[in-house]
């Protein structure tokens, strides 16, 4: 099975538009969650997953959109934004955020997270030693993960009884990666908000039978998308900063 595999889109209908013209034919997509927050366009984006039937997990913008605890945590831009998207979102937005779970295991292999599988609304795995710490906390091979809108991966250095004592940072080249027996974690990037220095939006192909992951990066409008920031009331350098990727 050929999954498309989105994280981060926060509101930003022309990223998640780009991306899906990017495709080609896959089988699935599946989201790890931030479907909102941020973005002038909450209502678009969700709309268009449902209508591509895509399944994933709620993120920590989703949480606070739908009124959840997760808005004590956020800077000031992204209250002001939590609390736009709470008072724009339509009912039916909000049922489906709501509804959204935790973790999900789509396939036996996989199991998807927003932010880690021991904490999938706020903990971000930024480096290996997080990962690692990870491990015991997800029971499928591997483990699909957004939250921090870095595209990277995390792996084991050997598999088998002497697994877990380390594990090594696979930064996304040209080529794909082979999963293999060493467990493993992987982000996509963001589509809506990269914060690589690069604006293009990230994502990945997964195969689940050939089991590689490619990263993939689609430049798109980001000047349509500012603009509805800003013609939103939203904060301008929620706007600003995605033509830099920060
Ligand atoms: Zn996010």
């Amino acid at each position: 099975m050929i999954v498309a595999v989105l994280s981060d889109i926060h509101a930003n209908l022309p990223a998640l538009d780009a991306v899906l013209a990017s495709l080609g034919t896959v089988d699935a997509v599946w989201h790890l969650g931030d479907v909102v927050g941020y973005g002038a366009e909450p209502d678009g984006v969700v709309e268009r997953l449902r209508d591509i039937g895509a399944v994933g997990v709620k993120g920590n913008h989703d949480d606070a959109a739908c009124g959840g605890p997760s808005i004590a945590e956020f800077n000031p831009t992204a209250r002001i934004a939590a609390e736009w998207t709470r008072a724009h979102m339509s009912p039916d937005t909000r049922e489906y955020l709501t509804a959204l779970p935790p973790t999900l295991a789509p396939v036996p292999d996989f199991t998807l997270a927003h932010g880690s599988p021991r904490d999938p609304i706020f903990e971000y795995v930024l480096d290996a030693a997080i990962a690692r710490e990870n491990l015991g906390a997800f029971q499928t091979p591997y483990c699909l993960i957004g939250h921090t809108h870095y595209p990277v991966a995390f792996r084991e250095r050997h598999s088998g009884r002497a697994a877990r004592f380390s594990m090594e940072t696979l930064d996304p080249g040209g080529e794909a990666i082979r999963l293999d027996q060493r467990r493993t974690l992987v982000n996509p990037g963001s589509v809506g908000q990269p914060r690589d220095g690069n604006p293009a939006a990230s994502y990945a192909i997964l195969d689940t039978d050939a089991l590689t992951v490619a990263w993939r990066r689609v430049a798109y409008d980001v000047g349509t998308a500012r603009r509805r920031i800003v013609d939103a009331g939203l904060p301008r350098q929620l706007g600003r900063r995605l033509e830099f990727g920060e």
